[in-house]
């Protein structure tokens, strides 16, 4: 068994603890700045540099909760200040004095500290209280299980097919009873219920009613029915009834009320780049955004900024104002400065509270400026809300509108990516170039619109089926791209195979007419085949799939290319 994982309060717990460990050093170098200062009291970077060592131990201390010796930092801050504000001749006279003043403020931080490392239980009762109930579960995704109840057993069982396709297992029960039984002794993640069962009673939304009372969290429920009525509707709505759909009930429909009715899957974890010379302080954020579900990165040094953007790609970054090297401000312009991070949202996390600072700078391009010490409640949703803008922003460059797919510029941006990391670290990269049988006929037969429901269809079907790190992309009309990292050729003939398989059996439905469709494919392997030429040899044995009868998928020969 594993040990039990520490606790989000128990991880700040030890930081703060590392943090009040390394109070007495901190405070001997302000001591020896002191000291260099009352030799050199012209010397504005020592002033920096003292000013920096008070102003972080305000922030810091502030943020672990440790109010008192934050605000021995402040007081520093502000002789300081009042220092800084002196001609040449006053500040020779006043030199001594202030430093004196810092001093003891300084023997007072390092009593504090002492005082507040030995008494541990009154430092968890000052730590910031909460519980965000996030704890992540674990990451298998399996089929997602669905509960039908029709006594029409072939139309349920046409629907069954097609749901599968989709990756729900589906499991239909002929009578209520039996489906009662079944959702309470084995909870689904939905429902699809017929109303109507033999003898006219309605049967179906009193079982849903009734399991609504039983359960304390019963599943979703979509209502299915032969009566498009009001009183029929209003009664599965009544019963809890979350979705009607009138028989003959289209698939690909239904899928799309399933899909967010049981999405389970988490949309992508936010990744945040935490920029803060204090390791102590970027953990503590850190900490908070991790457990909000949210990926960091933590970057101590400014001069690491540029590596950092390129490596970790985030999709924010949450950015100190002071830092020994260079500014918050200074660093936001220099990202700024390169095209490809001129819409990155940086957002300002500082203890600095003077509004005139803070406008200035937000006129760098800063999305926000937060002050420390921030509840974490306020640290989450203000990065969430922005990283959230950023990814919108982003989806709408790199996708195609009708299939919400990755679109052509992209995928071919991706690619290159995707072989540099493969020729560098030996990977594999199959790609698969799919097109749609005799589309145009399609089209011609049941209208355009009727033809852009079978590509949402078979989009969604790849989507759902493939790997979150397999790469699917529309790259024209009807040819999709898949690219899947590191299978083998048997492995991605075999998906793409069971795919194709799928996709035939799906039933599309025009006015009272139902078709189906298939799709051909090829699929290319680097190092088989040369980087640049995969997407060109798949093409290639995917017109000779189209020759040899379409609806297969064929492998790209290695023979070099005419
Ligand atoms: P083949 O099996 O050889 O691929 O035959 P096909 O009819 O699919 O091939 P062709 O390339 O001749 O026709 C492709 C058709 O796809 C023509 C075009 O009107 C249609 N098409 C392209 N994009 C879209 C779209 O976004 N929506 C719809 N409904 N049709 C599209
Ligand atoms: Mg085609
Ligand atoms: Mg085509």
């Amino acid at each position: 068994m594993d040990a039990r994982k520490p606790t989000l309060r128990e991880k700040i717990q030890k930081l703060r603890q590392t943090f009040l460990g390394k109070v007495p050093e901190t405070v001997r170098q302000g001591r020896d700045l002191g000291a260099r200062l009352i030799l050199t009291p012209k010397e504005s970077g020592t002033l920096d540099d003292l000013y920096r060592v008070f102003h972080s131990i305000k922030g810091t201390a502030a943020s672990f909760g440790l109010e008192e010796i934050s605000a021995k930092g402040g007081a520093g801050e502000e002789v300081l200040l009042a220092f800084r504000a002196l001609d040449e001749d006053a500040r020779a006279r006043a030199v001594s004095g202030s430093v004196a003043e810092m001093n003891a403020l300084l023997a007072q931080v390092v009593e504090l500290a002492a005082a507040a490392l030995d008494s541990e239980n009154r430092l968890s009762a000052l730590a910031p209280s909460f519980d965000l109930g996030l704890e992540s579960g674990d990451d298998g995704a399996p089929r997602k299980r669905v509960y039908m109840c029709d006594d029409d057993e072939l139309a349920a069982e046409t629907l069954i097919i097609q749901l599968k396709c989709f990756g729900y297992a589906v499991v239909n029960f002929v009578s209520p009873d039996a489906l009662r039984a079944a959702v309470l002794s084995n909870p689904p993640d939905a429902v699809i219920m017929d109303i109507m069962f033999p003898g006219g009673s309605h049967t179906g939304t009193e079982t849903v009613a009734s399991l609504r009372r039983e359960m304390p969290n019963p599943p979703p429920v979509i209502f299915i029915s032969g009566r498009r009525d009001f009183d029929a509707r209003l009664r599965a709505v009544m019963a809890g009834g979350q979705a009607y759909f009138a028989k003959p009930v289209r698939a690909i429909e239904l899928v799309d009320t399933l899909d967010t009715m049981t999405s389970r899957r988490e949309p992508e974890p936010y990744r945040i780049l935490v920029v803060d010379d204090e390791p102590e302080v970027a953990e503590y954020h850190s900490l908070i955004l991790e457990e909000a579900g949210m990926i960091t990165s933590l970057l101590h040094e400014p001069a690491g900024i540029l590596d950092a953007l390129a490596a970790f790609r985030p999709d924010l970054v949450l950015m100190d104002m002071y830092m020994p090297q260079c500014t918050g401000r200074d660093l936001s312009r220099l990202i700024r400065q390169i095209p490809d991070f001129i819409s990155l949202p940086i957002v300002f996390l500082s203890s600095e509270t003077n509004k005139v600072t803070q406008v200035s700078a937000m006129r760098v391009g800063a999305e926000a400026f937060l002050t420390k010490p921030i509840q974490p409640e306020d640290l989450i949703s203000a990065v969430a809300i922005r990283a959230e803008r950023m990814r919108t922003l982003r989806s709408l460059m790199v996708r195609d509108g009708l299939t919400g797919l990755f679109n052509h510029t992209f995928i071919v941006q991706y690619l290159d990516t995707a072989l540099a990391a493969a020729r560098r670290e030996n990977g594999k990269l199959c790609v698969a170039m799919i097109d749609v049988d005799l589309f145009k006929s399609v089209n011609d037969t049941y209208g355009h619109p009727t033809g852009d429901q079978v590509l949402v269809a078979l989009a969604r079907l790849l989507q759902q089926r493939l790997r979150t790190n397999d790469l699917i992309g529309r790259y024209g009309g009807e040819e999709f791209v898949v690219v899947m990292q590191n299978v083998s050729l048997k492995e991605g003939m075999t998906v793409m195979n069971g795919l194709r398989e799928d996709f035939a059996r799906l039933k599309f439905q025009s006015g009272d007419q139902f078709f189906s469709c298939t799709f051909s494919g090829g699929i290319s392997r680097f190092p088989e085949i040369a980087g640049d030429r995969l997407i060109e040899a798949a093409d290639k044995a995917l017109y000779e799939a189209k020759q040899a009868g379409r609806n297969r998928i064929e492998l790209a020969s290695l023979e070099p290319l005419p």
